[in-house]
């Protein structure tokens, strides 16, 4: 390009460089236009230079790990050591997929680019890390997975390990939660790949290995963490088309799972007995007694686990090898179910005083009040999700009563309401009658 052509009508040319087909390689002639190879090559380049910036848009509008876990502390009490970790966790992966489809943008520029030529780690490939979350229940595993795809603006599914089948088998296969993730994204594919999975109960797909192996070995169990091994690594899944009524029978949609985060969380009950047996097996014979007792007192065994325990529950190496980073989120305490009610931005007590305050109606809640609903709720051992249940059992009453006077200014929760004892402190308008505390 550049140089000087002379024109002779006759001979076929580029329409954009203007060179004869005698100059170039190769030239492609359509109709009433001609492209010759160079300025393909310049216009692959183009694209490709506009796909980068495109992927380096999205690199910039990555939250920082530090500004996804100032996010989760808006809404999840508790679990610092699990929302850092997962924050960096989740930066890796939003981070790998970037590069991965930098690296496939620029793949389509012509061969060069002498820089990344000399990059020693050009070669690397950053494996993919799916994240597997252990503690009891509702202590906010599926919410913190929920809560990081609304930070990573990316659609979410929530699927139940017990519900998912071997293909083949009746139940929902392990493609149909990659087709609800599609409808998640509003059928955009390209979103879908770079959503959030979270599989509950994954603890429930363990082989299950009684006293005689060979009878009582649960291959379902073992089957469908088979089943997941592919989606979890990074494949491209055929997944039925959504309606059958508006497509055609046989028609899938191709999805690439590679970008796709897949948050496993389990309570794994009995775990902790493993953990106990085999730290007490490590220390020294003759202390085993003492050891037992420590173990039996530790709360945070469970933060102790290895993939070794893991496997000795029943989950098969190929699996957990996709599940690499591994969690314990702690149980929850009372001061935390207090905290779960009133300090997160969406808080339970901040939504039924939003509701009264439409009743021109100030909602208090005593301190002790909190405490004794906390207390409810931990005897329930569901954690934080018996919260709800119990705030909704005597709330109604009140939300039921309170527009029937117009005269009601403020009310004020107290612990002998909670506990039966006594009713809620409630003020009129103007009344200036001191609290009960
Ligand atoms: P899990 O998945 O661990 O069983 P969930 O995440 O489903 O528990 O928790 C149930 C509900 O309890 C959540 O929707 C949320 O409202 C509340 N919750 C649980 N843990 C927390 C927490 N650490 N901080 C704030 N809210 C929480």
């Amino acid at each position: 390009m550049g140089r000087v052509v002379s024109y002779n009508e006759d001979v076929p040319r580029c329409t954009f460089c203007g060179k004869t087909e005698h100059q170039v390689r190769k030239l492609v002639t359509g109709q009433g236009a001609a492209i010759c190879d160079e300025c393909i090559e310049l216009c692959a380049s183009i694209i490709s230079d506009e796909r980068i910036k495109d992927v380096e848009v999205n690199a910039l509008t990555l939250p920082k790990p530090m500004q996804i876990n100032d996010y989760l502390d808006r809404y999840v009490i508790g679990q610092q050591t699990a929302k850092r970790a997962l924050s960096v966790a989740v930066y890796n992966h939003y981070k790998r997929v970037n590069m991965e489809l930098r690296e496939a943008a620029s793949q389509v520029a012509p061969a060069g680019g002498e820089d990344t030529a000399s990059d020693p780690l050009r070669d690397v490939q950053v494996a993919k890390s799916n994240i597997l979350l252990l503690g009891p229940t509702g202590v906010g595993k599926t919410y913190l997975a929920q809560t990081l795809a609304k930070v990573m603006n990316v659609p979410f599914v929530i699927t139940d390990a017990t519900t998912l089948t071997e293909a083949g088998y009746v139940g929902d296969d392990v493609e149909t939660v990659l087709q609800r993730l599609l409808q998640a994204a509003d059928g955009d594919v390209s979103k879908a790949e770079h959503g959030i999975v979270y599989i509950d109960e994954i603890d429930k797909i363990a082989r299950k290995s009684g006293e005689n192996t060979s009878i009582t070995r649960d291959v379902s169990g073992e089957g469908v963490q088979q089943a997941l091994l592919k989606i979890l690594e990074g494949t491209i899944a055929s997944v039925p088309a959504e309606g059958s009524r508006k497509h055609r029978e046989q028609e899938t949609i191709q999805i690439n799972t590679r970008g796709i985060l897949f948050i496993c969380g389990g309570a794994f009950p009995d775990l902790n007995g493993i953990i106990k047996e085999r730290l007490t097996k490590q220390a020294a014979i003759g202390f085993g007694a003492d050891l037992r007792d420590k173990y039996n007192n530790d709360k945070e065994i469970l933060k102790k686990v290895t993939t070794e325990d893991l496997r000795a529950f029943g989950m098969i190496p190929e699996f957990l090898g996709r599940l690499p980073i591994v969690f314990t989120l702690q149980g929850m305490s009372e001061e935390m179910l207090v905290e779960i009610l009133k300090e997160p931005k969406n808080a339970i007590l901040k939504q039924y005083q939003k509701l009264l305050a439409l009743d021109e109606v100030k909602l208090e809640f005593n301190d002790d009040a909190l405490h004794a609903i906390a207390k409810k709720a931990l005897k329930k051992d569901t954690g934080a999700r018996a919260l709800r249940a119990i705030i909704e059992e005597f709330m109604l009453d009140i939300m039921y009563e309170i527009p029937k006077d117009d005269n009601i200014g403020e009310v004020i929760i107290t612990k002998e309401y909670i506990e039966g004892t006594g009713g809620p402190v409630i003020m009129l308008r103007g009344q200036e009658v001191p609290r009960l505390q």
